[in-house]
């Protein structure tokens, strides 16, 4: 019988492990919740705009992540930011950044951040069923059953690889059962999942209708001292493909203790807050402001990564686990990295000796 595996979530975790498993002799079934692909490497529109609201670019990957993304994965729309990142304290003094991480390749995609989820879906023929958020699993016979919030339990599958921010997989545990023998492992499990902390950051986007006269040749500020309720602004027209001329499109990500005191409030209400500090930082003014975007991220990245020992050890009933939380680290690569892994030991259990 083929083997059948689930994949939960398709963010850079889950899509990279799906794709690592494409010719493995399986039939992999991926799950996610919303209509687009790459979880938080996340692209918008406006109008004939695109800017990246979640991740801003790739970097620092692992010698078989770069390689999928220079050599295996079509790279024509894949390009580099080349002006460097300054950095900025307290008192709003923007400075040039380490020489050192500037030299280091950040990459992104001509046509958002989110071309890395469409190029591995359409390159690896993946199966996704879209707009499914799966609410628990259930585990009879040795098979698992995954519950999506609204239809049909889908299964039986051998494996299933989670990979949301690990304190929706653990509400997500929370909900299902597995056979007495094998109880413990879910318990064990969540408590892991539990243990992996994430910090929250608001995000907003500013759209001008006059190109952005920057006071130093920067693509983006870094604040260092982590003292300013902004952490990092950056310029989309840095990026190729993604702001007509005679525009600007401007980002900043708030930092997780600003947002940490108004997580629950709408983010939008903030916005003209935002847009003064904004201004304040790049030593400009943000206008004529055309159009602007605030986002939540409750889970924005993880600043603790999840034990490995339980969820390592619930291999043993089919239940696997990917994403930025088992790095400890919100960056793409390393989550593309950890769903490879994860990959890697589902093909040692599936493919014939
Ligand atoms: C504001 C911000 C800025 C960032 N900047 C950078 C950066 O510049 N560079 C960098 O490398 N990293 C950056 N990161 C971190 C990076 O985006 C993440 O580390 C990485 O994308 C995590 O990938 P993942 O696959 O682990 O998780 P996710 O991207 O969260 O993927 C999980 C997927 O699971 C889906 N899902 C959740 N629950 C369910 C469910 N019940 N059923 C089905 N599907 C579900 C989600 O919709 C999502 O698509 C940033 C993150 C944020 C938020």
């Amino acid at each position: 019988m083929t083997k059948r595996i689930a994949i939960i979530g398709a963010g850079a975790a889950g899509l990279t492990a799906a794709w690592r498993l494409r010719n493995a002799p399986c039939e992999v079934q991926v799950f996610e919740k919303s209509r687009g692909y790459t979880g938080r490497a996340a692209t918008r529109s406006h109008g004939t705009v695109r800017y990246d609201f979640g991740a801003n670019y790739i970097t620092g990957p692992p010698a078989r992540i770069r390689q999928l993304l220079t050599d295996t994965l079509p790279h024509d729309a894949l390009a580099t930011i080349d002006p460097p990142v300054w950095t900025f304290g307290k008192q709003g003094n923007r400075e040039p950044g380490d020489p050192e991480s500037n030299a280091a390749p950040r990459w992104t995609y001509a046509r958002g951040i989110n071309t890395l989820g469409k190029l591995l879906v359409e390159e690896g023929t993946l199966s996704v069923q879209r707009t499914t958020r799966i609410h628990h699993l259930t585990r009879t016979n040795g098979a698992w059953h995954v519950h999506p919030e609204q239809g049909e339990a889908q299964g039986p599958f051998d494996a299933v690889l989670c990979t949301p921010p690990a304190p929706q997989i653990a509400s997500m545990l929370q909900q299902s059962t597995a056979d007495a023998d094998h109880e413990a492992h879910l318990q064990q499990c969540i408590a892991a999942l539990e243990a992996a902390t994430y910090a929250p950051q608001f995000a907003y986007v500013f759209g001008l209708a006059a190109p952005l006269q920057r006071p130093e040749p920067f693509h983006a500020l870094l604040n260092i001292d982590r003292a300013h309720p902004i952490a990092w602004m950056s310029i989309e027209d840095d990026k190729p493909g993604r702001v007509p001329s005679g525009q600007s499109v401007v980002s900043a990500q708030m930092s997780p203790a600003w947002t940490t005191e108004r997580v629950d409030d709408d983010p939008a209400a903030y916005t003209p807050t935002v847009h003064a500090l904004a201004a304040d930082v790049l030593g400009v003014p943000l206008q004529p402001l055309a159009w602007t975007d605030a986002h939540r991220w409750r889970y924005a990245a993880p600043t603790e990564a999840a034990p490995d020992a339980p969820l390592d050890a619930a291999h043993e009933v089919g239940l696997y686990f990917a994403g930025d939380y088992r790095v400890g680290k919100g960056r793409v690569a390393l989550a593309m990295d950890s769903g490879w892994t994860q990959a890697e030991r589902i093909r040692v259990v599936i493919e014939p000796r």
